[in-house]
């Protein structure tokens, strides 16, 4: 293995760089070298590519987004931008291919594997942690800390006027986001993919939940989490219908982009330059097509087909704590 090319591709998750500077230091001192090519996909089409050493590396981790630019990819889903995209590599001498990137990120990987014959890896980069074969995937827990903190401004806010609000997180397949930002900073409620899945909430069980607080409660706010595209109108018609029915404001909030970006998280910076060292000690032992990844604080490797065919489930646990610990209906049964 002489040189290599990494892309970062879909949409950029805080933890990116982290990842590409591990990816080129390890490779560096295997004397291998690293080349970037630029916005994803389209860039191995484009032969948009920059050569990257140390020094271009140097002094990253600490940044969000992406110094090798991300992007979606259309002409690279057809099967002769597969092909051209096999050809700019061979022409490159290319002899390995990583792509940090989520599960359509994967699925192109799978794509080229059917044009190019050198090895492929994934490095799983992307806020919504819903591929599977690895606990966490880069990007998720500073998208975490990012709403936990929006939701903490919006709780002062709402606890001085005693106001609904409901709050859009990122999520739209997944609720991982909304899951673990509620529970960290005590939402009332939770809208989540994989509970309107299956029981979809309306408007009149979410009207009885917060007049059950309010009775409970007394005069209070109530920060409702929703993920994306689980209401239609999203965040600010859920908001106009139930202020149609209450008789106090209820407020919408977006969180929208500001989740992708700011400082990546320790964990963040520390699983992303695992991932990446991992990522090219795979591809010199002769691995391709797999997911670097860590299950239980150790690497593993996770075919890349599985890591969106099979279905990472958000843990039930999670989910009864977070309806055990607010159901005012049995407090109020609890005190007859
Ligand atoms: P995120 O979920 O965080 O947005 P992602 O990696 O899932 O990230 P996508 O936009 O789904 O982001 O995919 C990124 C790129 O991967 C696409 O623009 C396309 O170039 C390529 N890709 C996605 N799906 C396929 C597919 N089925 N076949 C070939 N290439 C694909």
């Amino acid at each position: 293995i002489n040189r290599i090319a990494v892309i970062t591709s879909g949409g950029d998750a805080p933890g990116m760089n982290a990842a590409v500077r591990a990816v080129v230091l390890t490779a560096e001192n295997y004397g291998i070298e690293v080349v970037g090519f630029r916005h994803g996909y389209e860039g191995v089409l484009t032969n948009d590519y920059i050569k990257l050493g140390r020094e271009s590396v140097e002094h990253i981790l600490q940044y969000s987004g992406t110094i090798i630019k991300s992007a979606r990819s259309e002409r690279f889903k057809t099967d002769d931008g597969g092909r051209e995209a096999a050809e700019n590599l061979d022409a490159h001498q290319i002899d390995g291919f990583i792509v940090i990137g989520g599960d359509g990120s994967f699925r192109g990987a799978d794509h080229l594997a059917k044009f190019w014959q050198g090895p492929i890896i994934g490095v799983p980069g992307t806020i919504d942690n819903d591929l599977y074969g690895t606990d966490n995937t880069i990007g998720y827990d500073t998208a975490v800390e990012t709403a936990m903190d929006a939701l903490d401004k919006i709780r002062d806010t709402a606890e001085a006027m005693d106001r609904v609000f409901i709050v859009e997180v990122m999520g739209r397949n997944a609720g991982y986001i909304g899951i673990s930002s509620a529970m960290a900073c005590g939402s009332e409620r939770m809208i989540l993919p994989e509970l309107q899945k299956d029981k979809p909430l309306t408007v009149d069980a979410l009207v009885k939940h917060i007049e059950g607080v309010h009775r409970v409660r007394g005069d209070s706010s109530y920060v409702m989490v929703l993920c994306e595209n689980q209401w239609p109108g999203g965040a600010v018609r859920l908001a106009e219908q139930l202020e149609d029915r209450l008789n106090f404001p209820c407020r919408p909030c977006l969180l929208g982009h500001v989740q992708r970006g700011g400082r990546p998280t320790a964990m963040d910076r520390i699983l992303a330059t695992r991932l990446g060292v991992h990522a090219v000690e795979l591809i010199r032992s002769g691995e391709t097509g797999v997911m670097a990844g860590i299950s239980r604080n150790e690497l593993c490797t996770t075919p890349l087909q599985d890591t969106w065919m099979q279905r990472k489930q958000l843990s039930q646990e999670l989910i009864d704590i977070q309806t055990k610990l607010f159901n005012p209906v049995k407090k109020e049964r609890h005190k007859a």
